[in-house]
């Protein structure tokens, strides 16, 4: 116990005293706990890419994001990682319930983005479960209260929120929006709002940090992405590894 709060101690004074070097070639340069960096390196992710270097370090400061980069550029890391981050330097227990949320546009993204998490997160405590529907209901239903993380798509994730007793989104301290320009593709805007209109009102507090992070990936920026991101984000930062033109 002594330990891990020591460790939280150093690694949120190199998170608030980050400043980007010039080049990051490594992910123990990052400003990781050891059990992050212990289940990407088991996984042989050893170098990050740029949007995960970029984004990372921000994230992990508490800001809200929009990253966009092309696909297979490495996005799912760069909210996976600042997800768990953001629970273990909270502290987060089996018994504190849902703490961090990814939205998906299918269940092949989720499954992919859940087995991703499972392989870097496994030297970490957390639950995990997947949201994406073609199960019955209540078998979710069942499983939904001990979880920590889930990974969601977002009829089903709007199904549980309306009619699951007992599941709270209120709590949860990361939303991610992931792959947010095929989300809107396939329709999905009023369900997200729907969704979002489920978790705690972003509450600025007078250190103004709000008490839930929103993520929001994307391999292109469409022009609908605006409307999305306005609806969930708290001035976010914009990080764009997309070349222009
Ligand atoms: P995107 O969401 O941007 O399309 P993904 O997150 O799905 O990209 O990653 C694409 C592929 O690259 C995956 O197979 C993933 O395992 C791999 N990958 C991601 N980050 C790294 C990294 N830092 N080093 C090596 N491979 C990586
Ligand atoms: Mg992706």
């Amino acid at each position: 116990r002594m330990k891990i709060d020591e460790e939280l101690k150093e690694l949120q004074n190199r998170i608030d005293s980050w400043t980007p070097p010039k080049e990051i070639t490594l992910f123990s340069e990052l400003p990781l706990s050891s059990r992050t960096l212990k289940g990407l390196k088991s996984s042989h992710f050893l170098n990050p890419t740029p949007i995960q270097s970029l984004a990372v370090p921000q994230a992990l400061r508490g800001q809200d994001i929009l990253g966009s980069a092309k696909t297979g550029s490495g996005k799912t890391l760069a909210f996976l990682i600042p997800m768990l981050e953001r629970l273990y330097l909270d502290k987060w227990g089996p018994m504190d319930g849902l703490g961090a949320v990814v939205i998906s546009p299918t269940r092949e993204l989720a499954v992919q983005t859940f087995t991703q998490l499972r392989d870097i997160g496994k030297y970490h405590n957390f639950s995990a479960g997947l949201v994406i529907g073609g199960k019955p209901l209540k078998e979710e239903q069942e499983r939904l209260g001990r979880m920590n993380i889930l990974i969601a798509t977002p009829g089903r994730l709007l199904q549980h929120l309306d009619s699951t007793v007992g599941f709270e989104a209120a709590g949860v301290k990361v939303l991610v929006l992931d792959e947010a320009d095929r989300l809107l593709d396939l329709g999905f805007l009023p369900a997200l709002r729907a969704i979002i209109g489920h978790f705690s009102p972003v509450q600025t507090t007078s250190s103004s940090r709000p008490s839930r992070q929103t993520l929001l990936f994307s391999a292109t920026q469409t022009k609908d992405l605006a409307a999305l991101a306005k609806l969930s984000l708290h001035e976010p930062l914009y990080i764009n590894c997309n070349k222009p033109g």
